[in-house]
């Protein structure tokens, strides 16, 4: 169950270098590193890949949500776009119909607050949020970062 993970040191679980970047839309992205957010939902499965993942914040958030958001929290926090923000662990991703699934397959609750039921559910651990962000371009999926990005990066961590 992966609620029951032991939280590990980010550069523990894989080598640093191996880093993928996930992109997660503002202001979800913020809610990883400052609101315990540690599900991101996909509808579709992402692979095999378990490491540390450099959470990417694309150009344009979820309008939607941020407006939900407490109206304090939206004038005093700046949610960086176009950027990495910061690093965790992803150490499983599964499909909601199990997170929660008694011995006969019923439904019964999700992982954690944050899991949405009929999704891909992406569990994070130990969030360190960057100092400062780093720019970068956006791709789909969890792609590889490049020298440049990753040097930018680790240096905020070490
Ligand atoms: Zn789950």
């Amino acid at each position: 169950m992966s609620t029951a993970t032991t939280p590990s040191p980010v550069r523990q679980l894989t080598p640093l270098s191996e880093l993928r970047v996930l992109s997660v839309k503002q202001p979800w992205a913020w809610q990883i590193f400052h609101d315990g957010k540690d599900i991101e939902n996909r509808l579709l499965p992402i692979g095999n890949y378990r490491g540390p993942v450099a959470i990417f914040a694309p150009a344009h958030p979820d309008v939607a949500a941020l407006r939900q958001l407490p109206s304090s929290i939206r004038r005093e926090r700046r949610f960086e776009v176009g950027a990495v923000i910061g690093v965790a662990n992803l150490v499983d991703s599964h499909d909601a119909s199990w997170c929660g699934a008694d011995e006969y397959g019923n439904a019964l609750r999700m992982c954690s607050p944050w899991a949405l039921r009929g999704q891909q559910h992406l569990v994070l651990t130990d969030p360190i949020a960057l100092r400062e962000p780093v720019e970068a371009r956006g791709r789909r999926g969890l792609w590889r970062v490049g020298p440049g990005l990753l040097g930018r990066i680790l240096e905020q961590l070490g």
